[in-house]
Order: structure tokens, then sequence, then C-alpha cells
């Protein structure tokens, strides 16, 4: 188990990276970090791997404050970006490094990182130096370097993104069965929230130092708390219109929609529907937002139509082969919405 309680981290300059951080992350768990760049997830990583000195705050690890102590005796492994495997070793000696730094005997560390290399697929690679093998493979030796040792936690710093997208996919249902097999607390840093939202246990979506929302997956993608974590979560990005409130209606783009408790006179609010949630009518409907097809994109699973509607884009995805032409209009209709007050979810 990782916790931690009031972290903060400002650099020499006066940059708050961190702002005043609480949270647990529970044995076994795997749990990614997600958000823009610069909205202080590495820093996170780093400061709970002992890399960074928090400037208040304290981190537990299983119940034992390290927030002190220095990264070799924390009992985490840290797979970074640009893997940092040594140039001069082979493949053996880079996985079985850390067992040498625990003094376990050659040929033990010759059998466990065979062992290790045989579930990562580079069991043919074991003599071969990082120079000599492609990105890939030296992503695996890095993650397979994590796992001989056998931390309390592996600490991942977007450990995929070197990758093409073919076998970015592939590594990335490798590293979930692996995860789940070995059961060991995961802290996983990416910016891609699909990476996130296939990988993860829980989510923590970080803006500017501070985690805007903490949830599973389908809590994240189906109500996100924010328009920021709306924006960001989602394949095809959810649409996001303003709207007002008056006599228990919504007017959003031209469509009357029932109001949410809550709402006053004249209320400026941000209408949320995911374009998987958005169905097309071929008649006019006062529930409805009119507008006229602009684009129509294949996404090989549905079509992705853009309708425009005055000053707004609208977008809604249907299966393939129903979507409408292009310059034909249509009127928008949600099966399910959000909105937004303030930036805030609202109902
Ligand atoms: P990315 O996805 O681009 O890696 P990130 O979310 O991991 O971004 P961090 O690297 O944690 O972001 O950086 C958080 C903030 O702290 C940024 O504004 C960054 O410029 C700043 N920062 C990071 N390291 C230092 C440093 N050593 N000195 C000063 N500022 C720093």
């Amino acid at each position: 188990m990782i916790s931690l309680h009031g972290l903060t981290k400002v650099f020499p300059g006066g940059v708050r990276a961190l702002d005043a951080i609480d949270l647990t992350v529970a044995d076994g768990e795997f749990f990614a970090l997600l958000g823009p760049s610069g909205c202080g997830k590495t820093t996170l990583l780093r400061t709970i791997a002992g890399l960074e000195i928090p400037t208040s705050g304290n981190i537990r690890i299983n119940e034992a404050d390290v927030t002190r102590l220095p990264p070799g005796r924390r009992d985490v492994a840290m797979v970074f970006q640009d893997y940092a495997i040594f140039p001069h070793m082979d493949v053996t000696d880079n996985i079985a490094y850390p067992l040498r730094i625990r003094k376990v005997p050659r040929a033990e560390r010759v059998r466990k990182a065979a062992e290790v290399a045989r579930r990562l697929s580079l069991a043919d690679l074991l003599h071969r130096r990082p120079a000599q093998l492609s990105g890939g493979q030296q992503q695996r030796v890095a993650l397979a370097r994590a796992i001989a040792c056998h931390p309390a936690a592996f600490l991942f710093d977007e450990p995929l993104s070197n990758l093409d997208a073919r076998l970015r996919l592939e590594a990335r249902t490798f590293l979930k069965r692996l995860q789940r097999e070995l059961a060991v607390t995961t802290v996983f840093v990416t910016h891609d929230q699909a990476e996130a939202l296939a990988l993860a246990d829980r989510i923590a979506v970080m803006s500017a130092g501070r985690m805007v929302q903490i949830g599973t997956p389908a809590e994240i993608f189906q109500r996100p708390s924010t328009t920021f974590v709306a924006s960001f979560i989602g394949s095809t990005p959810m649409n996001l219109l303003p709207g007002t409130s008056t006599r228990g209606a919504l007017h959003v783009a031209g469509a009357v929609r029932a109001a949410p408790a809550g709402l006053g006179e004249g209320d400026e609010i941000v209408y949320g529907v995911r374009p998987e949630y958005m169905g097309l009518s071929e008649t006019e409907r006062q529930d409805g937002i009119p507008g006229t097809v602009a684009v129509l994109e294949n996404l090989g699973t549905g079509v992705l139509v853009t309708l425009e509607s005055g000053d707004h884009l609208v977008q809604a995805v249907v299966p393939e082969g129903s979507e409408p032409a292009l310059g034909v209009r249509r009127w928008a209709v949600p099966a399910r919405s959000l909105v937004y007050r303030d930036g805030a979810l609202l109902a």
C-alpha cells in the first residue's frame, strides 16, 4: 500500500509541481496518473521513488514512513520512459542487476534472469547488448529488471510510449496480465487516456499539481467531475456545449431539454454529451440540436458524424452504414447527458 499525505513539491524558481496531494493506492492495485504535459505526474512518481524530496508532506509504503529514505531503501522499482538500461551489459546482466546489488549468487541470478526473460519473450536475446535490441525489446528488458527484484511496488513512467501503435497495444495487454499475476501495487504515469482506461483499476486525473478526480475508469468516463476531465477523457472528445436555464428548461444550441434540479433562472451551464450517446434524428424535434452534416470520419467501429450547428460543432458516433450524407440536416438527440456549472458537474 502507498499513501501520500499533503505531498507538496515546489521547485526552485517557484513552480508548484505538486500541491498538497492526498492519495492512498491499495495493495495490489493498478493505479494510473493521467494528465496533460506539465501537470506533475512524473514529479509525483519520482517523489514516491525517492528521486525528489518533497517540500512538505509524507509518503508511506506498507505503513513505513519512507519520506526521508533514499531510493534504494524504499523497495520500489521504477521503469522510466527512456528505459535507463545499462549499454555495456547484456540482457542477462541487465535483468539480474538488482539481484547482484542484493548479493544473490551468480548461478541463481542467471536462472532468475532467464525465467523473467522467458515471461517477457526475451529468452532468445539474453546475450545481446541494448544497442542490438529494438525499442520494444529494450523496454521489455527494463520491465524484466523491475520484476526480477520482487519489489513492494512498481512505478512506471510512460513505459509504453516509445513503442509503435501495434506493439504498444500488445505490450499493454501483456503488462495488465503480468500485473494481475504478480499482484504488485503499481503506479503508472501516462498522458494517454485510452491507456489509463484500459489498464487501471483506478485513475487520478491531474492538473497543475492537483488531483482533479480519482475514480474507476467507468466513473471517470461516465461522470467526469469537471469539464477539464470531460474534455480530456474519451477517444472522441465529449461534446461540451454552452447553454442557459430558464423556467425549468435548458436551452442548448437550439434544443430545449429538461433542466436538472438546482439550476436557477438564467444560469450559464455547459451541456456534456459523449458522441457515443448522441443519436441523430431525421425529423425535427424540439429536444434535438439542429445541424448540417459537415464531416464524416470512419472510426472502424462506427462513423463519427460532425454536425455544424450555428457556431458549434456537434459530434455523434453512429454504426457504419447508418451515417447520413454530407450536407443533409439532422437533429442531434442525446441519450445521456451531463450538466456542468462553473466547470463542475451538477447533474
Ligand atoms: P510530461 O507529461 O510532459 O512528462 P508531467 O505531468 O510529468 O509532464 P512534471 O515533469 O512532473 O510534469 O513537471 C511538473 C512541473 O514541474 C512542470 O511545470 C515542470 O516544468 C516543473 N519541473 C519539473 N522538474 C523540474 C525541475 N527539476 N526544476 C524546476 N521545475 C521543474
